[in-house]
Formats: structure tokens, sequence, C-alpha cells
């Protein structure tokens, strides 16, 4: 099926509506739009992406036009092979008409151009169009275990599944770890139970800011065989709850319920010992007695609104406060998240499943699906926790 060949450019046509907002599209020189590329771009209508991917594709569909490629044609090695002039630092011998006068893509723009055909040709494929290229990009590529690793605890693989176009080579950023012995030098900072008790909670629980500032005192199972049946060790039931009066969050949205007054469900998050034993130093010693912490966990110690919760905000300004006493530069929550971890992996000879059943992370990308959850009482969950905790067993 070979179309009408078109003298002239495809071009970007920007579109003002009555209503101020701006699309775009494509169109062919005498003014129609290009029926595929348009229908795709509609997808993306009212985000910044469609303006993006616009030109990234006009400049993609005139290279076929050049080559005489067909939708129903092109194959995974020509993608490939558009890839490379992109990002080619020298034009070829000829070199590549339709790029004259053009730089080459970095890093950023190759990706961004890898998500927008893989986008483009799956939906192609979902049209009907060249399947076998749709399938092809869409079962993506196992990457090398330090690549994942690095990947992982960058978080951005859950969202975004292996793209084989995407060029290769380090473009993520690796996560920030704490500095040395960032915990202890904290602790002999802080002040307050309550602050101990945070520290040593994102040390060793690898919680989420929002997630520990959201916490309720129903969910914390601290004894051994709580009546929710779910974990028989100590842990906590990180729960969403939108309606928290310090708007703190739990990015994971787990179902839950309280049954018989007991909270089951929820993100289950195994509890160290020294998690245990700051809770009961901060409970038995700072902890209102009178309804105001309106039974969350954390709340604010002094001024007029000593007593009741205590927001996100708050602990991230005492923590970087801390840190800077310290000399630590400021510390960061979810550095904490990211060390934890680290630290789970390395204690679980680089086991995703482990690190991300332990972190609460949503997911080890290409893992996940196939494999599914680790046993909370498997002995290598238990080993690499209790070897993160310091307690060799
Ligand atoms: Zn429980």
């Amino acid at each position: 099926m070979v179309r009408a060949v078109v003298v002239g450019d495809l071009r970007v046509q920007e579109i003002r509506r009555g209503d101020g907002r701006r699309s775009w599209t494509i169109v062919w020189p005498e003014g129609t739009v290009h029926p595929e590329a348009g229908r795709f771009l509609r997808r993306h209508e009212g985000s910044g992406t469609q303006r993006t991917y616009a030109y990234l594709l006009v400049d993609h569909l005139r290279w076929l036009e050049r080559e005489c490629l067909t939708f129903d044609a092109v194959r995974l090695s020509d993608l490939e092979r558009y890839m490379g002039i992109l990002g080619a630092e020298v034009a070829g011998p000829f070199g590549e008409p339709w790029r004259i006068g053009k730089r080459p893509y970095g890093q950023a723009a190759l990706t961004t151009t890898a998500a927008c055909l893989k986008g483009f040709y799956l939906h192609q494929a979902a049209h009907g169009v060249n399947g076998e290229l749709g399938a092809a990009l869409d079962r993506g590529r196992l990457p090398s275990r330090a690549v994942r690793r690095r990947a992982f605890l960058g978080h951005v693989t859950a969202s975004m599944p292996a793209n084989p176009l995407a060029p290769a080579g380090p473009h993520r950023r690796h996560p920030k770890m704490l500095p040395d012995r960032a915990r202890e030098r904290l602790l002999a900072e802080v002040t307050s139970a309550r602050d101990r008790l945070v520290v040593t909670w994102l040390a060793d629980g690898g919680l989420r800011i929002g997630e520990l500032c959201g916490l309720h005192l129903v969910d914390l199972h601290l004894r051994e065989n709580a009546a929710c049946g779910q974990c028989r060790a100590p842990h906590v039931h990180v729960c969403h709850r939108p309606g928290n009066p310090n708007r703190a969050e739990a990015k994971t949205k787990h179902p839950w319920r309280v049954e018989d007054g007991t909270v089951v469900g929820g993100l289950v998050k195994r509890v160290s010992p020294a998690m245990v034993h700051t809770y009961f130093d901060y409970l038995t010693s700072e902890y209102p007695t009178s309804q105001a912490g309106q039974g969350m966990l954390l709340v604010q110690l002094h001024g007029p609104n000593a007593g009741q919760p205590w927001a996100p905000v708050a602990a991230r300004r005492m923590l970087a406060r801390a840190g800077r006493r310290a000399g630590l530069g400021v510390i960061r929550p979810h550095a904490f998240r990211h060390s934890f971890t680290s630290a789970v992996l390395d204690a679980s000879d680089g086991n995703l499943l482990i690190a991300r059943d332990a972190g609460g992370w949503a997911s080890t990308a290409m893992v996940d699906e196939i494999y599914g959850h680790v046993d909370v009482h498997d002995p290598a969950f238990d080993a690499a926790l209790r070897a993160v905790w310091g307690e060799g067993r």
C-alpha cells in the first residue's frame, strides 16, 4: 500500500482553540491533516507533550518518505537506524539531506523521541497496522542487573516500560544516598524522643515521609502475632487516608479496612526492634494524653499547636536543621529510603523482589508481573531486614 507521493514537506500545524488553548497536529503541504499522526497526537491533547511529539514525529515522517517506507513496512531495524542517525555526531559520507543544518540529538531528546516513536507505532498496531512492529516494540529488553538496580533505585522503571529504541547509557541520575554514619550523627543532634523516632523509622523502615507522618496509632502492630493475622513479626500498616489533618498521605493506595477495631490491609511493613524502642520512648514521654493528636503518631511538641498532628513539611525542616548542625548538609527524607533499599539489596544479594517489598516500592517493573510478591516470612526476606537493622542471627 503506497500512499500517493506528496511533493513538499509535512509540517507541524498549531491550532488555536476558541477558548485560548492551543494544540498541535501534522499537516500535508496543502493543509490536510496527516490522519495517522493526527489521530496519535490527539491522544496527547492538552498536554505539553503534544507539541514536542508533533515536532519529533514530523521529522520521522519526513524521513519515512525519503526512505519510501510505509507504516506497514517499517521494521524495528529501520527505527534503530533512524535513532542512530538522530544521535550521530557526524553525518554519513553523503550526509542525510533531511538532517542538514540540524545538530545531533542529545540524550534527553533521544529518550523523548524513543518514547514518541514507540507510542506512535504501538498506536498504529492497536489500529491494526504493522502488529509485528508493535510486538517488537512492546517486548522490551531485559536489562543487565546493574542497570536494573540503578533504575530501580532511581524509581523510573515502574512508569516507563523498557523501550528498545531508548538510547543506552547513563541517562538516569544516581539516587542520592545518605552521608556516612548519618543516622548516628543525626541521632546525636536531635533533642526529642519524637525526632529520634523519625530518624530511626526513616532509617530502619525505609518509609516515605508522607507515610510516616500519615501513620495513626491504630496502624501500628508492634507486638508479635497481632490481631490482623497478616504478619507475625512487629509491623505497621501504611494506609492511604486522603483526609489526614496534617495532609500527610501515603503514596501507595493498597486497600485497607478496619475489622473489629483492627486495621487490616494497606501496605504491611516490618518494624525493627530499634523502631519499637523509639516508639515506646516517645509515647511514654512526649505523646499528649489529650485527644489533640487525633490518634496520629506524630504530633507537634511546642508552640500554640502543641499536640496537633505534625505535618510532613515540619518533619523535613527538622531533618534539614539537624543535618546542618551535624555537618552533613541538608538531609532529605528520601535519602533514607534510597540508603535503606540499597542496604537491603546488598543484604539480599541483589534480590529486587525483597528490596521492593521491604521498601514498599510500587514495582520492580519487569519482574513484578512474573514472580509476584515475597512472603514476608521468607527467611531470605527476614535475614535481609535483620542485616540492615544490624541484627545478625
Ligand atoms: Zn497488622
